[in-house]
């Protein structure tokens, strides 16, 4: 059995530092102009928000600029995660119980790129080394990328590691994008209203079911083992 976490809201809230870091490489790039105006986040993969950022401030998305908006958004990160990450409630504690579950593999599915994803779990304590399996933003191996293409690489890597397929996949995630990624694999969803999607839009858009978040470590599990 393989249980796939989203990152920010739905384990984690960095309030807004992602979207702030990316900015402020836009800007040192690019000028003081460059804004986020117009360009979804929530739920999204790390490569398309780029690419949409850099159409929206007028800015060809050639790799080459992709790639500096990268790494300037890796060192200016760092800086924006200072003291204003947490733990969303309850999720230690599933990850925890969760662990101790034998036939459960637990692993992160994020539109983070590795590098950043690490560093926004490691600023709420978490180590993202615990994630047996792991499929970040930039791992589709496709162009253009999407977060559907995400769910095989997770998949893949339990594959790898334990030598069969899993059981059963869910995903738990805060957005509708994590319930129609989960969809167009064939997995279960589990969302959590910890983000900017109410219940009904996360119900609507198909979730599986619907938690307002993961403090109900019991509730949790037991829906979690059902499969
Ligand atoms: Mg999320």
């Amino acid at each position: 059995m393989l249980v796939l976490f989203d990152v920010d809201l739905t384990l984690i809230d960095t309030q807004g530092a992602g979207r702030g870091a990316m900015v402020a490489a836009g800007r040192a790039i690019f000028g003081d102009d460059f804004h986020s105006e117009g360009v979804p986040f929530a739920g999204r993969i790390d490569p398309l928000i780029l690419r949409d950022l850099l159409v929206a401030n007028g800015i060809a998305p050639t790799p080459n600029h992709a790639a500096s908006m990268r790494s300037a958004y890796v060192e200016r990160l760092g800086a924006m995660l200072d003291g204003r990450v947490r733990t969303l409630p309850g999720a230690v504690a599933l990850l925890d119980a969760l662990d101790a579950v034998e036939e459960v593999t637990v692993g992160v599915l994020t539109g983070n790129f590795e590098e950043t994803g690490g560093m926004k779990l490691r600023a709420a304590g978490i180590d993202p080394e615990r994630f047996a399996v792991q499929a970040w933003g930039d791992g589709s191996p496709f162009d253009p990328p999407a977060r559907e293409h995400l769910p095989p690489v997770a998949i893949e890597r339990y594959v790898a590691l334990h030598g069969r397929s899993p059981r059963s996949v869910t995903i738990v995630g805060d957005t509708s994008h994590d319930v129609a990624c989960a969809m167009a694999n064939g997995c279960r969803s589990l969302g959590v209203t910890t983000g900017r999607t109410s219940l009904d839009e996360l119900s609507r858009a198909g979730a599986d079911r619907v938690v307002e978040d993961l403090s109900s470590t019991e509730e949790v599990m037991s829906w979690l083992m059902e499969r």
